[in-house]
Order: structure tokens, then C-alpha cells, then sequence
């Protein structure tokens, strides 16, 4: 019984700050954002995800796709 509890209240406890979160981005006017370069372990080939970010609440504002051109780089 009491196990059952627990695991609502980290229920409860995880989707609150996942509300949290959603508010602060959407209160948030994303003045300073930054640039954050994908850090996957499955590295593309063919180029590579930049991503724009704000420094405030952490969204995702944009998505920039380099392509890599000829061979220069393998
Ligand atoms: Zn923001």
C-alpha cells in the first residue's frame, strides 16, 4: 500500500516539474539564447545539428543543419 504511494507521488512530483518547466518556457521571452552543437553518440555523417537555445529556460527556439560539402571532412 504505502509502495503504491510512493510511486504516485513520484508520479505527481515528475509531471509538476515538467509543468514547471512548460510555464517558465512559456513566460520566458527567450532573450539570450545560445548555441549548442548536438552531442550525439550516433555522429552524423553528412553534417551536423546546431541547435539555438535559450540560456534562460533551456527550450529549443531553432535547428540549424550543417551540411558537410565534398570530402572535407571524413
Ligand atoms: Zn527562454
Amino acid at each position: 500500500m504505502e509502495k503504491a504511494l510512493k510511486k504516485l507521488i513520484t508520479k505527481i512530483r515528475k509531471a509538476f516539474k515538467k509543468l514547471i518547466i512548460t510555464i517558465r518556457q512559456a513566460l520566458c521571452k527567450h532573450k539570450e539564447t545560445e548555441k549548442v552543437v548536438e552531442n550525439s553518440v550516433f555522429k552524423r555523417i553528412s553534417g551536423e545539428t546546431v541547435y539555438v537555445r535559450c540560456k534562460k529556460c533551456g527550450k529549443i527556439l531553432d535547428s540549424i543543419n550543417y551540411e558537410y560539402e565534398g570530402l572535407g571532412y571524413k
